[in-house]
């Protein structure tokens, strides 16, 4: 939830352009991989950046998101040359009242046919959050950071307590910036309905899942940099775990009773030490 007064369009194009290249710089968005997408809750007039419009169909009815606003990355954009030019590479969607159409306003420099394929999934949790907590700003990145990928291969791995308690010992800020865990989500076909449906029930319970064999989705109600953010650290959690395989399961990790003092001393709930 933010509180007046609210950012401008400008702001939002240039975080999201610089989420997009952080994530491009932890290796986290080879080729056209992973795409970024905004609900902004209030009025805000995005014609003078996206003065093209057009009607399109939404992906599911949404009409408690009517008259809100989606910044979203194009279908086939690279996160990391969002940043040079963020009109040529997002569109903006505006619901309408019947909550089932939307305008699409784009930039005469538009790079991109649609809106990212992952729409829909994007379109869902932010949905599913306005109903579930009412925020007037909702962020959601999908991203693919290979160490997290790759543990997500491995079976022992597709116990979500097993991920957590194996990920979050590496550190001592795993915990704090993730205190409701890493959610996980076995593989599915991405774009698909099922993959929508278990990603909004995973993230309402946390604020980053991981999509077996495939990446990550996180969201934020702060900022779109919150949610890179939480895919940084996963990833680190990660990337340290693939270390610690690779030399023969050496390092011992923070304890539970550590991380458990650490939560303490943060005054933090947590469930998963
Ligand atoms: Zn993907």
């Amino acid at each position: 939830m933010l509180e007046a007064p609210f950012p401008e369009l400008d702001e939002f194009l240039t975080v999201i352009g610089e989420a997009g290249y952080r994530l491009s710089e932890i290796e986290a968005s080879e080729g056209a991989a992973g795409n970024i997408s905004i609900y902004i809750g209030w009025p805000i007039d995005v014609r003078r950046r996206f003065p093209l419009v057009e009607t399109i169909q939404l992906p599911e009815a949404a009409p408690e998101l009517a008259g809100g606003t989606f910044l979203v990355t194009g279908s086939g954009r690279r996160l990391r040359e969002v940043i040079e030019d963020p009109v040529a590479n997002l569109g903006c969607v505006t619901v309408e009242a019947d909550g089932r159409t939307g305008q699409l306003y784009t930039s005469p420099r538009r790079l991109f046919e649609r809106l990212t394929s992952e729409f829909n999934s994007h379109l869902a949790v932010h949905h599913d959050q306005v109903i579930q907590v009412g925020t007037n700003f909702h962020a959601v990145v999908h991203a693919q950071p290979p160490h997290l990928t790759y543990l997500s291969h491995i079976p022992r791995y597709h116990d979500e307590n097993y991920l957590n308690r194996h990920l979050l010992r590496w550190q001592p800020e795993l915990i704090v910036q993730l205190p409701e865990g890493i959610g996980l989500v076995p593989f599915k076909i991405p774009g698909s309905s099922d993959l929508m449906t278990a990603t909004l029930e995973s993230l309402r319970k946390h604020r980053i899942v991981v999509w077996g064999k495939h990446g990550v989705m996180a969201r934020s109600d702060v900022s779109v940099k919150r949610a890179a953010d939480r895919i940084e650290y996963a990833e680190t959690g990660a990337h340290y775990e693939y270390m610690n395989l690779v030399n023969h399961e050496q390092g011992e990790g923070l304890s539970a009773e550590e991380i458990r003092a650490v939560a303490k001393s943060w005054n933090l709930a947590q469930s998963i030490f």
